[in-house]
């Protein structure tokens, strides 16, 4: 039996991060968890509040209420997936709108809210054996993971995989709604001051666009076999 480890991968928006980390948590048997879809959970609890919108956002009554929201991961045994719960209810067909994306990144700068999302992300990581995509994941939340990827992709393979996932599940929506908003997003999620999306000095770099899922996987895991078998 190999020791568990915690393996991290960090990038801009749309580089396929959750995709490949699902595949390669199910071939390790390892936990997956998308700590993009806490931020966004917590985005879909502000806009129901009416606490945040493209003209205002009151953080004061987001913090107050934190301390009672609970962002929790259960697996769906109906198509065996981590799914996000925000206070008990699967929210993860919600949190894709464009709605939720063209807000999320602003909420994300706050330290207040991060740090309970951090605090959150440090707990599921507690037993190792977790795969855990993001943007400050290998930097901030587990520098001493003993495996991480940085993975990136051209400004428009990204907007256009993103476009056909959002279209698949219905959403009305353009090619160039999408590519503005991750273009807007990755240029909040870089400059902001707190956890800002860089790579970790120690983080494997790897370009996304001339590879295809299964060759993308053979990548991967050609890094983290050696280095599970080494803990053997
Ligand atoms: O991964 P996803 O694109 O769903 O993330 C949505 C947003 O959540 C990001 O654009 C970013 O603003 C924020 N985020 C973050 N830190 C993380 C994961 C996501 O700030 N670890």
């Amino acid at each position: 039996m190999s020791t568990k480890i915690i393996i991290t991968i960090d990038g801009t928006s749309s580089t396929g991060k959750s995709t490949i980390a699902k595949r390669i948590a199910k071939k390790l048997k390892y936990i997956y968890i998308d700590s993009g879809a806490m931020y966004r959970a917590l985005t879909y609890y502000a806009i129901q509040k009416k606490y945040i919108s493209k003209t205002h956002y009151f953080e004061d009554k987001l913090i107050n209420d934190l301390e009672s929201i609970s962002i929790d991961f259960k697996n769906n045994i109906l198509n065996n997936r981590f799914e996000v719960h925000l206070n008990g209810i699967s929210v993860e067909n919600k949190i894709r709108s464009l709605e939720v994306s063209n807000l999320v990144s602003r909420l994300a700068t706050f330290a207040e809210l991060r740090k309970r999302m951090v605090a959150t992300q440090h707990a599921l990581g507690n037993e190792k054996g977790i795969i855990m995509d993001g943007r400050d994941i290998g930097t901030v939340v587990f520098p001493n993971a003993e495996l991480k990827f940085f993975l990136e992709s051209s400004l428009k393979l990204r907007a256009k995989r993103r476009y056909d996932e959002l279209t698949l599940i219905n959403e009305n929506i353009t090619y160039n709604q999408v590519l503005k908003n991750i273009n807007l997003r990755d240029s909040q999620d870089i400059n902001r001051s707190n956890s800002p999306l860089k790579k970790a000095s120690d983080a494997i770099l790897i370009n996304t666009d001339q590879l295809t899922l299964d060759e993308l996987e053979i990548k991967l895991l050609s890094f983290i076999n050696p280095l599970i078998s080494k803990n053997l």
